[in-house]
């Protein structure tokens, strides 16, 4: 990089020049990140969602064997004529499991099931549906191609080559990969240790009885959910009330047991926000304001060797960091090579929005169906970070970069949906 890596722009927000980019920031979050070491052999059916930690080369082809892709008759191509019906003699039967031995002489055929190896000779396997039987007598239609309907040795992947990299987070597709390649187990990563827990007095678990002013605590509920997706260690280390006392040893058992430690509330400038000068005293530990909505304070950091990530604690401010920059964080610390570059969409949004230029906007979305037959966006209505129901009716966030301003209906907007297939 060149010149400041980080510059500040004039228009931020409130024209506070320590407030960095939603970009910059992010880069320089992920810039210092590692893989955590240490990795473990694991069977192969219990690895969804783990992290590959080898290099997987195919040790045969696969499939192995030449074999037939329809139920039919494998055949000769040399017999097969332009413009004729050809008449060819059953000499046998192939069955997946079980291959015809013998040798096909010209005019001859053997009947066929899809998985079957081609017999020796053969290189055509005609559908069923194009033949006419009459004892041993096999009648083919013109218009069959000498080759078709067969699949070679080796299409699939070619013995040596490489099937799967390391850092390849295994779908089930992946799964179904290894076994085809005839792996039971695979060296995986360790999965990180993740800890979290909540700040702030006026917080209570559920089922305890609400106080004057006291809300529940959901960021620990969200922050679950959101972790047992990425298949790390969770460690909930509960409320922890606003004392530097009670925060002090929280973050020294964190750090003590934990790859990450994660926090909500407590890292704005307000009276009770002690985890600052705690986690000053601690470890190293940076205080950003991103130019992001939601979500503007963040800390990152780190208490020995334990990262530290400090979220706003607004729940919807909580969501998005956890999705923007948590996410990529751990992913990176898991030692996961793919970004999630490639999940977004552009789409017409049906919303009216107002949007100062000079910061980064998380709106929760919908993607519907629109009039035209293609897809649309729209948001969920009222955007406050505290307004978890927004997350919870949106099935994606609008981006709006920093740059833009208002938008009007039928403008394209990024889209990030929040579910894929795979
Ligand atoms: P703070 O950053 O600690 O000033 O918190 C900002 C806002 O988020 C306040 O309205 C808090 O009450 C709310 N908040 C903080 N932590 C939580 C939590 N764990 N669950 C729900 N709301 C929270
Ligand atoms: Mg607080």
């Amino acid at each position: 990089m060149h010149g400041d890596p980080f510059p500040t722009r004039p228009n931020c927000q409130d024209g506070d020049p320590a407030m960095l980019p939603f970009e910059a920031a992010r880069q320089r979050m992920l810039d210092p990140l590692t893989p955590v070491p240490g990795t473990v052999t694991w069977p192969v059916r219990d690895t969804l969602g783990m992290v590959l930690a080898e290099e997987i080369r195919a040790p045969v082809d696969v499939p192995s064997h030449t074999n037939a892709a329809v139920d039919g008759y494998a055949v000769r191509g040399d017999d097969l004529r332009e413009g004729e019906t050809v008449v060819l003699r059953l000499c046998g039967d192939a069955f997946a499991g079980h291959p015809f031995t013998g040798g096909v002489a010209p005019g001859q055929c053997v009947r066929i099931m899809t998985g079957a190896p081609m017999p020796a000779g053969t290189d055509t396997a005609i559908m069923q549906e194009h033949t006419v039987i009459d004892s041993d007598r096999v009648s083919i239609a013109p218009g069959r191609r000498p080759g078709e309907n067969v699949r070679k040795a080796g299409e699939d992947i070619q013995r040596g080559a490489v099937a799967l990299t390391s850092g390849t987070v295994l779908h089930p597709a992946h799964i179904g990969l290894l076994a085809s390649l005839g792996r039971a187990e695979v060296r995986i990563r360790r999965p990180l240790r993740v800890a979290f827990f909540s700040t702030g007095d006026e917080l209570r678990s559920v089922g305890e009885p609400l106080g004057p002013g006291e809300i529940y605590d959901s960021n620990r509920y969200t922050l679950h959910g959101m972790l047992r997706r990425l298949n790390v260690d969770i460690v909930d280390l509960g409320v922890v009330c606003d004392q530097p006392q009670a925060l002090r040893a929280a973050f020294a058992r964190a750090a003590e047991s934990a790859d990450v430690l994660l926090t909500s509330g407590g890292v704005s400038v307000g009276e009770a926000d002690y985890v600052r000068g705690i986690l000053e005293e601690l470890g190293q530990v940076e205080f950003w304001k991103i130019a992001m909505k939601p979500g503007r304070p963040f800390a990152c950091g780190r208490i020995g060797d334990c990262r530290f990530f400090g979220l706003p604690g607004n729940p919807v401010a909580v969501m998005v960091t956890f999705y923007e920059l948590v996410q990529p964080a751990l992913r990176r610390l898991q030692g996961i090579t793919e970004t999630d570059a490639g999940r977004r969409l552009q789409l017409p949004c049906r919303s009216r929005l107002r949007k100062k230029p000079g910061r980064t906007e998380f709106l929760r979305g919908i993607i519907e169906p629109g009039a035209d037959g293609g897809f649309e966006v729209r948001t969920t209505g009222p955007q406050g970070s505290g307004i978890l129901r927004s997350m919870s009716e949106a099935n994606c966030f609008i981006i709006l970069p920093h740059d833009s301003g208002d938008l009007e209906p039928g403008a394209l907007v990024e889209v990030q949906p929040f579910d894929g297939l795979v």
